[in-house]
């Protein structure tokens, strides 16, 4: 099962994501994308925030929710440093009992090292692993994400700006001045969860390793962590000062199964209409597909379209989303 996301955001006032200070500057994260037009296609460079940024927040969300829920998370995830025992270095004074094997290297078989990781920290089992080893293990995210582009649709009214600031002091010697590249932008972001891969080795051949409640509790926390991600809107940096006035305009999220199908990108108002009619065609092409689509509308968008369930808030969009999930699991 596969659960595929798409949303669009409007961020009033966003520095969420700086990549480099140039002397005072902080300089906001741009990306190249190419944006079709009637005939042929323009390249821009425009703002943009990083699918790393936003899986670091989602990865904080799951850290909470499994604080709730009393699920096991390794201590470094626990604090927010996901080195995910990529450094073995990093852990070897602080390695609790179950960690210790893998810091004195005494497991060599990556199978085992899935297996244990996976166990012990339901954020590894979510969002993968790479243990750089001797003989390496890893395990890939079963969480997607993109980075936050803006739509083709509002790509002619965005902006960035440099925005003058002074920390002041008693002395105008001691004054500092620095500027802040600051966005306003319609973005485009896409995410999406291998559902039936949550709680499940990818190395041990399907191995049953969690009984089917634990799983479910696992894929209960990563469902409300993306849920908890856009009802809050709570990612990226520098939220203390430039805390974005932002909104979620319209989420539609499609659960597949057994074959993944995805949400046609959020480029314009038109991608709800666009997945429903490609949902229709492909579970016509696949024997057995099962598919079916949710979506939270705050800007008409799911207007007049069957075949899509809508709900009036966030929160609920995602009740919905894992009561279905559960039904089919
Ligand atoms: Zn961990």
């Amino acid at each position: 099962m596969y659960a595929s996301v798409a949303a669009r955001l409007l961020a009033n006032a966003e520095a969420l994501n700086m990549v480099e200070s140039v002397g005072n500057v902080a300089r906001h994260r741009r990306v190249p994308i190419i944006v079709p037009r009637e005939e042929g296609y323009s390249l821009i460079y425009a703002p943009s925030v990083s699918g790393e940024c936003l899986a670091n927040a989602y990865q904080r969300h799951i850290v909470e929710l499994a604080g709730i829920e009393k699920l096991p998370v390794c201590e470094s995830c626990k604090k927010g440093f996901f080195i995910k025992h990529g450094v073995l270095e990093a852990i070897r004074d602080v390695a609790q009992d179950w960690e210790k094997p893998l810091v004195e290297k005494k497991i060599k078989n990556p199978e085992e090292v899935e297996k244990l990781i996976l166990e012990n920290c339901i954020v590894e089992d979510i969002c993968g692993f790479l243990l750089p080893e001797e003989i390496p293990a890893k395990r890939t995210s079963k969480f997607k994400v993109s980075f936050m582009v803006p739509t083709f649709d509002a790509v002619e009214q965005l902006a960035l700006e440099s925005q003058f600031h002074v920390r002041y002091a008693p002395d105008p010697e001691l004054h500092r001045i620095y500027y802040v590249e600051i966005g306003s932008v319609l973005y485009a972001l896409q995410m999406s969860l291998e559902v039936d891969e949550i709680g499940r080795p990818t190395m041990l051949a399907k191995e049953q390793v969690l009984e089917k409640g634990d799983r479910l509790k696992r894929i209960e926390v990563a469902v409300k962590a993306m849920a908890s991600m856009l009802e809050n809107r709570i990612f990226g940096a520098r939220l203390s000062r430039i805390n974005p006035i932002s909104e979620v305009r319209s989420i539609l999220v499609a659960v597949s199964t057994p074959l993944p199908f995805t949400v046609t990108p959020p480029h314009g108002r038109e991608y709800m209409k666009t997945t429903a009619a490609r949902a229709d065609a492909f579970k016509k092409l696949i024997n057995g597909e099962e598919i079916k689509l949710f979506a939270y509308d705050n800007e008409k968008a799911a207007e007049g379209i069957a075949g899509i369930q809508k709900c009036d808030t966030i929160s609920s969009l995602f009740s919905e989303v894992l009561s279905y999930i559960k039904e089919k699991t």
